[in-house]
């Protein structure tokens, strides 16, 4: 193999029952670690979990060099193990890494780790079926020298934690008219940490209005409808799927991709295109049957119950038979193998 990885297993199994911890706040036994250091990626490893020691003149911590991906493994209908889009995450990996000017991790290695990792810690897969493993792939850049530079030293880790329902309600959001998550040319579609950063204070200020999250819109007009929070936004109007069209300052997610191609081939009217606030807002004023919805892998489809424009809120549709519901079925379908996969998005252990 070009790209060995050694395993160092811990000494006890210690799975304990994970279901009433929060999000994120409990790792598995195993973590992967490797180094890029002269050029090349080294010293690839799989280890019990465990902090890291870095110099406080470590460049991640100064600058920003941080990428992440979120993904999940899940248990699938006849026991094995599913890793769910692994090349689509893979691919959005290595574009925000290039965004950043940071090394790829070569895909073999990035497959390798993935499987090893989920297999040794296998019995983290939560068999019920709203849990799932949720594997965090990231890197940093860990050269130790204070000056403005693209580092020359990195960590590509991967760690997980088992996840369950991530929204326990549907969401009460408002259309954000004055702050901005990512604006042309900057850097909304990689997924690196400082976008996220940014995000929070006005998110906070949202919570501090009562609403759960913002609906953000585009940073020059403030007309045109982009993301949710950190989920894309999509909509159910009249029979036809509407979600804002990728650009530089919107997220290409992997649950919306997934979406968007199951409406597609039932036959669902899809349109990806610029959405207007005042046209969602004329669609809520007339009381249509407005469905709206928050897609990506940590909520997969967060609902939203009414969104807010101009301190006014408009109910959306959250009933039982909403599409949207349809459409997060047939997704579990597929990942959990009760449902054919034709586009061979299961990798499976
Ligand atoms: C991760 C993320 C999404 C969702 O992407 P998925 O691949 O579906 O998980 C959407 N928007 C932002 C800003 C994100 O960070």
């Amino acid at each position: 193999m070009e790209y060995p990885i050694s395993i160092t297993p811990h000494a006890e199994r210690t799975v304990t029952d994970t279901k009433s911890i929060p999000f994120g706040k409990v790792p598995t036994e195993h973590m992967f670690v490797a180094e890029y250091r002269d050029g090349k990626w080294q010293n690839a490893r799989i280890t019990p979990f465990h902090d890291l020691t870095l110099s406080p003149l470590a460049l991640c911590l100064h600058y920003g060099q941080t990428v992440f991906e979120g993904m999940k493994a899940f248990m699938m209908e006849d026991g094995r193990i599913n890793i769910f889009r692994m090349e689509k995450h893979y691919d959005r990996f290595s574009k925000s890494l290039d965004r950043m000017c940071m090394p790829r991790v070569p895909q073999s290695l990035f497959t390798e780790a993935m499987h090893q990792l989920v297999q040794l810690d296998s019995k983290w897969v939560p068999e019920e079926a709203d849990g799932s493993l949720y594997l965090r792939p990231f890197m940093i850049a860990t050269e130790d020298r204070i000056g403005v530079k693209i580092a020359d030293e990195y960590l590509f880790m991967i760690v997980a934690s088992p996840a369950y329902q991530y929204y326990a309600n549907p969401l009460k959001i408002k259309v954000e008219t004055h702050f901005s998550r990512a604006a042309d040319g900057g850097t909304g579609m990689a997924k690196c940490g400082g976008n996220y950063g940014g995000a929070f204070f006005p998110t906070q200020m949202a919570k501090e209005e009562g609403y759960d999250q913002v609906l953000w819109t585009d940073s020059k007009t403030h007309e045109f409808i982009e993301e949710s929070g950190t989920m894309n936004a999509m909509f159910y109007i009249d029979g036809t799927l509407i979600t804002p069209a990728l650009s530089g300052s919107i997220l290409d997610g992997v649950t919306r991709n997934s979406l968007l191609a199951l409406a597609r081939e039932q036959g669902m009217k899809v349109e990806e295109r610029p959405l207007a606030v005042k046209e969602l807002k004329d669609a809520l004023e007339a009381g249509k049957r407005v469905e709206a919805f928050g897609a990506g892998t940590a909520a997969v489809i967060a609902p939203i119950a009414s969104i807010a424009v101009d301190g006014k809120a408009y109910d959306c549709y959250v009933g039982e038979d909403a599409t949207m519901f349809t459409l997060k079925k047939e997704l579990y379908d597929i990942r959990t193998g009760i449902a054919p996969d034709t586009h061979k998005w299961n990798y499976v252990l």
